[in-house]
């Protein structure tokens, strides 16, 4: 593939960063190596000296990393990408690679609960500061926005109350005050959204969730230009270390070849769930961007290509009610994960929102009677069976 721009998503999903080796291999293969051997000691130092091209060391540079990289970037729209050991690493490394002590990031209430660990009980340690703001409130941004503010970091929609930001309001206001606008992209997938193409500066992923699709291996990944990603992240990374295994990696660039039909059908199934769950009078309010009665309903229109595959719902009856309803499944996984084939059911209040005191839970609006739901690929009339059962439906 010459140039993947000059082809659709879906191609560049199956075709994108695939480099045929002389066996003929039509799938891409794996290069499980530590070390790459050199054809002369004259090679080895232009290799290390960086006046030639070409691997070293798996730590820096991997044949199936490189396909895996070279596809989400074409799939994102980015110059560059680093695949990285998970998600946080991915995120760590972007804040390592573009931070110094004395910055500042101003980051939305609602991420990823790990997330706001790793700003507030590591970052902080290192002399990086950090705000949180309510996602969709632009005011609030930029009031939150000081002179060493360098970073803006957002997840839209957002977990679990799949709240949006407007990507390209805010990426406009991250340049006129000299910002990176980074965002998590995990939730869409480049299926759905496409940050980079809204202004965003730079992508993460955590690779372990649609990427991959069927909760098998842990990565992540960094997109976005050749200067900040393709030196400054990939040059921490080889440093670090948190690098992708190829193993991994063959997985996750597999999983890419079904992205965009993974992702339609998780779209398809979430909108009957949230339709369905809006119907009954159990229900007390549904969550999910494809509802019209979602507040920002017109933007995710707007934003992006597909509503996404998570829906949550406050049931009736608070913690009690909910609970009975999880532990009347038979079918659907209760864990925490998402972006699985299998359908997954949680509890926000007492899983990943437990550590919030009761004050702070109830101020983003997770209450007792809230369940979210990541809808997989099972027939959706089973998941809605399994959930009728604690719903009395
Ligand atoms: C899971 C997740 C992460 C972290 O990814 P890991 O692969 O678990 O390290 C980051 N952001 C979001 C939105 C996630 O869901």
């Amino acid at each position: 593939m010459k140039d993947p721009q000059d082809y659709a998503f879906e191609t560049r999903a199956v075709r994108a960063g695939q480099h045929r080796t002389n066996e003929g291999e039509h799938s891409e293969a794996i290069f499980p190596t530590s070390s790459f051997v050199f054809e002369s000691a004259a090679q080895a130092a232009a290799r290390f000296g960086g006046q030639e091209p070409g691997n070293i060391y798996s730590r820096f540079t991997n044949p199936t990393v490189r396909t895996f990289e070279q596809r989400l970037a074409a799939m994102e729209g980015g110059e560059a990408c680093v695949g990285t050991a998970s998600g946080m690493a991915a995120i760590l490394a972007t804040c390592m690679a573009l931070l110094k002590a004395g910055d500042h990031i101003v980051s939305s209430k609602a991420v990823f609960g790990t997330t706001t660990s790793l700003f507030n009980t590591y970052l902080t340690r290192f002399g990086v500061a950090v705000s949180f703001v309510p996602l969709a409130d632009l005011a609030a941004w930029e009031a939150a926005i000081r002179p060493e503010t360098r970073m803006l970091y957002v997840e839209s929609p957002s977990n679990p109350l799949t709240e949006l930001v407007d990507i390209r309001a805010l990426a406009e206001l991250a340049h006129a005050r000299g910002c990176l606008l980074v965002v998590d992209n995990c939730f869409c997938t480049p299926a759905l959204q496409q940050p980079l193409a809204l202004g965003a500066d730079i992508v993460i992923h955590s690779a372990t969730k649609y990427l991959d699709g069927q909760g098998r291996c842990v990565g992540g990944a960094v997109v976005g230009d050749a200067e900040r990603v393709g030196k400054e992240v990939f040059g921490f990374l080889r440093t670090a270390g948190p690098t992708m295994s190829p193993f991994n990696a063959w997985v996750f660039l597999k999983g890419l070849e079904t992205l965009s039909l993974r992702m339609r059908a998780h779209c398809e199934n979430a909108l009957v769930l949230a339709r369905w769950l809006e119907s009954l009078p159990q229900v007390e309010r549904v969550y999910y961007p494809g509802l019209e009665s979602h507040p920002q309903h017109d933007l995710a229109k707007r934003q992006q290509s597909g509503f996404g595959g998570i829906v949550s719902f406050e049931v009736k009856g608070g913690r009690e009610a909910a609970w009975r309803v999880i532990d009347a499944t038979e079918m659907l996984s209760i864990t925490a994960n998402l972006g699985d084939a299998k359908t997954t059911i949680t509890h926000p209040a007492t899983t990943t929102h437990g550590r919030l005191t009761p004050e702070q839970r109830e101020a983003q609006g997770i209450r007792e009677g809230l369940i979210r739901v990541a809808v997989g690929l099972e027939a959706i009339a089973d998941i809605q069976k399994d959930l009728a059962r604690g719903l009395g439906g």
